[in-house]
């Protein structure tokens, strides 16, 4: 079966990991330093810290901007449902705004209407890698007083009215899982514009952990002595997963390239296919990106899916509307709650994308598609 994602591992990357297992760090060693340092570069220059998933970044990110019960974080149906489960588990209500119809993006109107004295963050998705309208939702959120939180598990690499992920919102976080745009098997990082969210996330990470003798109730205590000052979890990323993804960094722009090269040419081969929507780009925006979601018209979704599967083709859905998910279900949230999302839910495939997918595996998938469409 061809994947709808994967990820793209070279000799280098194989080096890079076999120069840390031979190094004195498994864990926590000088490469996680680098790997962060570089990440930065990346995003815009902000500040970062790596953690073990896209879903401990997140987790993590609510931690450091306060999250706890009693607030409520807005944010999209169209996503993973991590978007939504970490900040439910700080004990936070989930409020659903409804998405753009183009880009599946969370509406920022939307969520100006859905803002309460309660709001704590609103966390926006950039679905596909192509950029959230983050113009309109920093207004809001200064607005609500609410950070502002970018899950960018889909973006690294993509570029807003010429400013970089990682630099749009207040809190920026990464997934690196295999199909993500760049890997370290399992990873994620947390980006923070101001260093007290970092620091609170860094330390979130790292077992609510307090080393630093400046910052010790007891700093008389002796040179072994720590404290924990607020609860914490283990999201350290070990040094030889960041070794892969200091590897992999360096190949972004690669990627990028290649990603774009490939959704210029199914744009091409796919125009003009009856009862078939192709991506909207913003025309302010430079996505790097992750999926290649197209919309199947007249109720045919389930049987493209099925017919492409059978033919070898792994199409993928991204996503169930989050608040259709029986634990939102079982809180009261319904169908008709996010009409755009629910409408794009129905009819939205994701067709294989990756850096390594060739130009044969792609007709491929066209030929499939259009067999079924006619
Ligand atoms: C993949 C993903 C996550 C979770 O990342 P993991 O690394 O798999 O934990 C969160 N949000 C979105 C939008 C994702 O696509």
């Amino acid at each position: 079966m061809l994947p709808y994602g994967r990820q793209s591992v070279d000799d280098d990357d194989i080096a890079a990991v076999t120069a840390a297992l031979r190094g004195d760090f498994l864990t926590t060693g000088p490469t996680v330093g680098a790997f962060e340092a570089a990440l930065t570069a990346h995003l815009g220059g902000t500040g970062c810290v790596a953690v073990t998933s896209g879903t401990a970044a997140l987790h993590t990110a609510y931690a450091a901007v306060g999250v706890r019960p009693g607030d409520e974080v807005i944010t999209t149906p169209i996503t993973f449902a991590a978007t939504a489960a970490t900040a439910a588990l700080h004990g936070a209500t989930i409020v659903f705004a409804d998405v753009e119809d183009g880009t599946a993006n969370l509406d920022a109107a939307a969520v100006d209407a859905a803002v309460t004295t309660r709001t704590r963050a609103i966390t926006a998705v950039d679905y596909a890698g192509h950029p959230a309208e983050y113009e309109a939702l920093t207004k809001v959120a200064r607005r609500a007083d609410a950070t502002l939180i970018g899950d960018a598990a889909h973006s690294i690499g993509s570029v807003y009215r010429g400013v970089p992920v990682g630099a749009l919102a207040d809190v920026t976080t990464l997934s690196f899982f295999p199909t993500k745009n760049l890997t370290t098997g399992e990873g994620g990082a947390v980006a923070a514009t101001d260093p007290a969210v970092l620091g609170r996330a860094r330390r979130f990470a790292n077992q609510g952990m307090v080393r630093d003798r400046e910052h010790l109730r007891a700093p008389d205590e002796g040179g072994w002595h720590q404290e924990v000052h607020s609860f914490g979890l283990n999201y350290r990323l070990p040094d030889v997963l960041c070794a892969l993804g200091l590897s992999q960094l360096r190949r972004l722009g690669q990627f990028k390239t290649a990603r774009a090269r490939l959704v210029a040419r199914y744009n091409e081969m796919l125009a003009g296919v009856p009862g078939l929507g192709l991506p909207v780009q913003r025309a302010w925006t430079d996505p790097m990106w992750h999926l290649y979601p197209v919309r199947i018209a007249d109720g045919r979704r389930r049987e493209v899916y099925d017919r492409m599967r059978a033919a070898g083709i792994g199409v993928q859905v991204n996503y169930l509307p989050v608040h259709l998910h029986p634990v939102f279900a079982d809180l009261g949230y319904r169908r008709g709650m996010c009409p755009a999302a629910e409408r794009f839910y129905d009819e939205q495939l994701s067709l294989p994308l990756f850096t390594d997918l060739t130009d044969a595996d792609q007709e491929r998938a066209v030929e499939a598609l259009r067999a079924v469409l006619g």
